[in-house]
């Protein structure tokens, strides 16, 4: 598999004031293709730091993408570092130089000399047409190398990338589409699937497979590393095995989603009553469009007072196993069920921290209860973290579990 070398260039991209936003966006173009992306530089203006990049990449990989640095000012080194390297000649790109022309005459300031730079080429090489802005990308190769460089300008280096750059990799490069496929996982650590798939029943050096996380749902991709046909039904039979259902039906990027389509199939009502997480179940739901469909609504009861008012929860519960229990969690959504004339009631009651622990319940402690017309099933959760982690997995833990349910249901 060819390797690549993404490289960003520009003092912003360090400074900090800018974000690489062009390596992302290249690498996961390339990541469908039989191309093998193995590292990201990013670079200054600096001519000299610009050639010992290039030089370090050209070594160890066979296609260097570089963007930025090809406009007409004396920050913009591309061109000069790559010169320095390969020794060729510049010429201007005839096509563009026009373009630009016509750009200043509109514009009705006099073209200057500098602009000039702008439009240069190495000769002879490969021209990127671009067809966003004024300064052309370009293509050289030699018997070990290809170089494919882009003006910085995200928009401008998007379509680029995509017009030009992927059909060129595909004819000329030999990168082909492989197949890939994806898993999400709901509710469990980057380590323990790491571990889980490790422990796959298969040829895991038949591909390539990394992960992202994010609202603790982690996706899981696998790609073939050739082209040759990876087992992707395999992967998919071995995933049911270990991670059961803590998979997400691939057609949902989030749990709640499933619920909501789950329970508008079956014509079903859901309301929520929240203590700790403060209305995050119900934002959650709410950020699903057509959630009206399902959702009636919300209690937070965050004092006592009101998980007695609104929602029935009796007071000397409350005085016996605390607000913090299995028996407040069942009361809340029994109560929550009732009152907002719901099928089904899910409830959440716990200490976010900082404070607020104790020894039988510490800090990041969660109850949760789901009642339905055959009564309630409470349970209790420990969460780490901050106060701020232990509220939104508490929101997801409790809409993971009403997923569950509705699977188990609906078969
Ligand atoms: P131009 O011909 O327009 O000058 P250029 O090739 O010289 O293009 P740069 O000057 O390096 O490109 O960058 C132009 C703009 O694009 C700047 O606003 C810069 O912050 C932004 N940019 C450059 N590289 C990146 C990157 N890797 N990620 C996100 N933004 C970028
Ligand atoms: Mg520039």
């Amino acid at each position: 598999m060819k390797r690549v070398t993404v490289m960003s260039t520009g003092n912003e991209l360090l400074y900090g004031t800018t974000l690489d936003t062009n390596a992302s966006f290249i690498s996961g173009k390339l990541f469908p293709l039989s191309l093998g992306v193995r590292m990201h530089l990013t670079v200054g203006d600096d001519t000299d730091d610009l050639e010992r990049a290039f030089r370090y990449a050209l070594d160890c990989s066979d296609i260097i993408i570089v963007t930025g640095g090809l406009g007409p000012t004396d920050d913009d080194n591309t061109i000069a570092a790559l010169r320095r390297i390969f020794g060729f000649p510049v010429e201007i790109d005839e096509r563009s130089r026009e373009k630009m022309e016509h750009f200043f005459r509109d514009m009705g300031t006099p073209l200057s000399g500098a602009d000039l730079k702008m439009v240069e080429i190495p000769q002879g090489a490969r021209v990127l047409f671009n067809s966003r802005g004024l300064a052309p990308g370009f293509i050289i190769q030699n018997e070990k190398n290809t170089v494919i460089a882009m003006p910085g300008v995200p928009m401008e280096m998007m379509e680029m990338t995509e017009r030009e750059v992927i059909p060129f990799l595909k004819k000329e490069c030999g990168a082909m589409e492989r197949a890939s496929f994806f898993i999400r996982v709901v509710g469990m650590k980057e380590s323990e699937i790491n571990e889980k798939i490790k422990s796959m029943d298969m040829d895991l050096g038949r591909f390539e497979w990394g992960m992202t996380a994010k609202q603790g749902i982690v996706t899981v991709t696998f790609a073939g590393k050739e082209e040759a046909a990876v087992d992707f039904g395999g992967i998919a039979s071995e995933a049911r095995r270990l991670f059961g259902g803590g998979i997400l039906d691939p057609s949902f990027e989030r749990p709640e989603q499933e619920v909501i389509h789950r329970m508008r199939e079956k014509g079903m009502t859901l309301a929520a009553a929240e203590s700790c997480t403060g209305g995050l179940i119900a934002k959650k739901i709410t950020d699903i469009p057509g959630s009206s469909d399902v959702f009636v609504g919300c209690v937070v009861a965050y004092s006592n007072a009101v998980k007695m008012s609104e929602l029935g929860v009796s007071k000397e519960l409350l005085f016996r196993f605390g607000a913090v229990s299995e028996e407040a969690a069942s009361e809340m959504a029994a109560g929550v069920r009732v009152r907002l004339g719901a099928d089904i009631g899910i409830s959440a009651t716990g200490i976010a921290g900082p404070g607020g622990g104790s020894p039988s319940k510490p800090v990041g402690t969660v109850c949760f209860c789901l009642a339905d017309s055959r009564g309630s099933r409470p349970f209790t959760r420990r969460i780490s973290g901050s106060r701020e982690r232990v509220r939104a997995f508490a929101s997801l833990i409790a809409i993971e579990y009403l997923r569950n349910y509705l699977k188990q249901e609906q078969g």
